[in-house]
């Protein structure tokens, strides 16, 4: 990660994950996105803080909700937000991405929002543009915006994430949201557990400073946040479970499961959810219990927020005050 000197509160040239970033840096970006979910939440939901800015949302992999977001983000602020979608297909490994890169930089954007099915290949791009980069998922390396979202969600929920006992449960193995989050939640002195099939585990894990259960109900014993995964099918070569029927007998989400939480725990999906694979469809839909929608919404509060945070610099000092104060939930 590239350091720029700034007085702003992340210093940072690009987001490309999470790891290495701040606990101050994490809390502040946090602050900004409160303010702008109220922003949202307002009638009008314009600012002109992006105007003249030209932000390039370039997706080599599928995505809705954060392509989506991310453009309603760019909107929201004033910037021009241009989407380029390139097919799976067409990407001859790194030549084609640095070509892009290369291609797209010359037209001088400011920010480059990219997604790409290999780990690593956000990073390689932003070694070869002049514009802030922000990573929008690598294959199963990291998705810092999501991590950042469902902290959001979290800290307007509970008032803070240190002490919270979390656990992320289901195909760990080929998720970056599991990744970012793991690296959040420990900067910000959450107590981790993952809980997965040992086919779903990646090998290193507990070099992670993650507390590791094969069981559900072990797991979820008094957790305060239950954050469920997508099995990934598309990442897997071959057979990681007997069938999902069985997946979900022994990690699927149901009520009879989340007993072992706390009474109020709160669950958590980044979507898209296989509804009846991990995470029962009833539960997924109790707005009592579960937060998924809210993470939706507070997605685009956090994009805004990582938008403005990486252009920054550009604005120098002229950036009108934002209103940052916390009101929870
Ligand atoms: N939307 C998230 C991602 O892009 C989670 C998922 O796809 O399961 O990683």
């Amino acid at each position: 990660m590239t350091d720029t000197a700034s007085d702003f509160g992340y210093a940072h040239r690009h987001l490309l994950g999470i790891e290495g970033v701040k606990a101050e840096e994490i809390s502040f970006l946090l602050d900004l996105s409160d303010g702008y979910v109220e922003l949202n939440r307002g009638e009008s939901k314009k600012s002109s803080l992006l105007r003249g800015r030209t932000i390039i949302n370039l997706f080599f992999e599928n995505s809705t909700r954060t392509r989506t977001s991310f453009e309603l983000a760019g909107k929201r602020l004033g910037g021009d937000v241009i989407n380029m979608s390139v097919a799976a297909s067409s990407i001859k490994k790194g030549e084609t991405l640095i070509d892009t890169a290369m291609t797209l930089n010359a037209m001088h954007p400011d920010v480059l929002v990219v997604r790409h099915p290999e780990s690593g290949a956000v990073e390689l791009l932003s070694e070869k543009v002049n514009c802030a980069v922000i990573n929008a998922g690598d294959g199963s390396h990291e998705h810092p915006t999501q991590a950042l979202l469902d902290a959001v969600t979290i800290r307007r929920r509970r008032g803070r994430l240190a002490g919270l006992r979390v656990a992320i449960c289901g195909d760990i193995t080929h998720s970056r949201v599991a990744r970012s989050n793991i690296h959040l939640l420990k900067t910000m002195g959450a107590e981790l557990r993952v809980i997965a099939p040992p086919t779903l585990l990646p090998a290193a894990i507990s070099e992670m400073g993650v507390e590791v259960f094969f069981d559900m109900r072990r797991g979820l014993e008094d957790c305060d946040i239950v954050m469920m995964l997508r099995l990934q099918t598309e990442r897997m070569q071959g057979s990681f479970v007997p069938s999902t029927r069985e997946y979900f007998h022994f990690f699927g989400l149901d009520r009879d499961k989340l007993q072992a939480a706390k009474p109020d725990a709160l669950v958590m999906h980044p979507g898209p959810m296989n509804r009846g694979v991990e995470i029962d469809s009833d539960l997924a839909d109790d707005l009592h219990r579960s937060v998924i929608r809210e993470q939706v919404e507070m997605g685009v509060a956090v994009r805004m927020a990582c938008l403005d945070a990486l252009t920054h610099g550009l604005r120098g000092n002229n950036r009108p005050p934002l209103e940052t104060a916390a009101v929870r939930d």
